[in-house]
């Protein structure tokens, strides 16, 4: 071939994401020449998220120095979780006081992050090519040999493919398929810039290390699935939603008007007062699940983070997904590249690996969540949240009534609303989820 170059890797990763450096970094520790792909001018440029990245996943990756130098905004030490109607709010929060050190999860901003990932790779030398799209897979003799991008055609004994949701290269391998909109979300965020001291105030934080994470159910994605987030950084707050693709083409409404409905909830809108619009994007988020992770391997081939599906979206974990993946991927490529057997039915190990992990046994339990919650959502995102409400204003408006009146009342209403039928059909459903999750 002509524009062959004459370096053969013994790795090539494509996409710089958090499981496509975290494979490199692995990669390259183990004494591996790699070659990192990315399309975008720098790490992070393309990459939208949350988001927070998770202490216990950077352990696997980087040394402690590494976490220490970390650019991260925040650490996520108050979370709120808030169930809204229209003009109404309940939360629960969870705040640990004494265990700071562990477990911890950080506010970070991808273009930092995946930057600092990148520059990591690059100090136990892989090779990085940036503004670089791979275009194709090489494929000779029924295994994946190397890559082609805009300019040239480059050779590896393996290919990690960590390009992310819709990984059109593992499409056209034909070893996943294209993406339904039953299988993603999409979301969208806004930042918006603060002095640093407002935000502290706002969100009842110590200091401009501590940080919130909040989570939003219900107004104004009551009728359809999907949540809303928002999280704190060093001097900006990030708020966005995301809603089933799905759910999302059967109503005329656009993510954006969900955003700017939850925007002007009275819950939220005094927290975002006066802040300054700084960025606005919008990225799929892989929702099929377990049922759904494509074949991760073939010959000379591994997929790995959100190009396989691999994501927990009830507890939104992503970022550590993709990162043990990544290093999964890289333990068993290695291993393939010093044992000469980049087969499929080596790498297979991946898969057995994955199964063994976290990754593989929390998708499984939590394969049914989703799908449980979209059949029941007008009770679980609507009827229930305004239920919860109502019982609260019960509870602290001081009527002139006598209590156990008001109580029976609201007994009353909730069933003359709802008859056994509903509650019962809820009830399984909840069995359900919990038996799943046990199982
Ligand atoms: P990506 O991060 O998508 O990286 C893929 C990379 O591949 C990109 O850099 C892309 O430019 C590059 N690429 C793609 N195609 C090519 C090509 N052909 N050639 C070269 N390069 C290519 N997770 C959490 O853990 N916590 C959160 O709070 C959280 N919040 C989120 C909020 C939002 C709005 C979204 C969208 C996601 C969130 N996630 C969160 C999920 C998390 O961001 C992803 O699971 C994670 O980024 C997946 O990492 P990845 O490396 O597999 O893919």
């Amino acid at each position: 071939m002509e524009n062959k170059i004459n370096t053969k890797f013994d790795a090539i990763v494509v996409g710089a994401g958090p499981a496509g450096t975290s494979c490199a970094i692995i990669l390259a520790k183990k004494g591996k020449k790699v070659l990192l792909i990315e399309r975008g001018d720098f790490a992070g440029a393309k990459n939208v998220f949350g988001g927070v990245v998770y202490q216990s996943a950077l352990q696997e990756v980087l040394t402690e120095d590494e976490i220490k130098t970390l650019p991260i905004e925040r650490v996520v030490n108050n979370h709120r979780y808030c169930f809204l109607t229209e003009d109404e709010s309940v939360s629960v929060s969870y705040k640990n006081f004494k265990n700071v050190t562990k477990n911890r999860s950080f506010t970070t901003l991808r273009a930092k992050f995946d930057k600092y990932m990148v520059e990591i790779a690059k100090k136990y030398g892989v090779c990085f090519a940036y503004s670089t799209k791979v275009e194709s897979l090489i494929i000779e003799n029924h295994f994946v040999k190397g890559v082609q991008t805009q300019n040239e055609t480059v050779f590896a004994k393996i290919v990690v493919l960590a390009d992310g949701v819709n990984s059109i290269l593992a499409e056209n391998l034909g070893i996943r398929k294209p993406v339904e909109p039953e299988d993603v979300a999409l979301s969208v965020k806004e930042v918006f810039k603060f002095d640093e001291n407002i935000i502290n105030e706002r969100f009842n934080l110590e200091d401009s290390n501590s940080g919130s994470g909040f989570l939003f159910a219900g107004y104004p994605m009551d009728e359809t699935l999907g949540v809303g987030f928002l999280y704190t950084n060093k001097a900006t707050v990030s708020i966005g939603v995301g809603v089933c693709l799905d759910e999302l083409l059967k109503t005329d409404m656009r993510p954006y008007d969900y955003l700017e409905k939850l925007k002007k909830h009275p819950f939220i809108e005094p927290l975002l007062k006066d802040g300054t619009f700084v960025e606005y994007s919008a990225h799929l988020i892989p929702e099929g699940g377990f049922r759904k992770i494509p074949k991760l391997y073939s010959n000379g081939v591994l997929v790995v983070g959100d190009a396989a599906g691999l994501i927990n979206n009830v507890h939104f974990e992503g970022t550590n997904i993709a990162m043990i993946s990544g290093k999964l991927a890289a333990v068993v490529a290695n291993e393939a590249i010093e044992k000469q057997d980049v087969s499929e039915k080596f790498l297979k190990n991946y898969h057995k690996q994955l199964e063994k992990s976290f990754v593989f046994k929390d998708m499984k339990s939590y394969q049914d969540v989703i799908s449980i919650v979209k059949s029941r959502k007008r009770s679980f995102l609507n009827f229930y949240i305004k239920e919860i409400c109502e019982f609260f204003d019960c509870f602290v408006c001081a009527k002139a009534i006598e209590k156990k009146k008001v109580f029976t009342n609201f007994i009353y209403n909730f069933f003359s609303k709802r008859c056994f039928i509903e509650p019962l059909k809820d009830f399984v459903a909840i069995l359900k989820i919990i038996l799943g999750v046990f199982r």
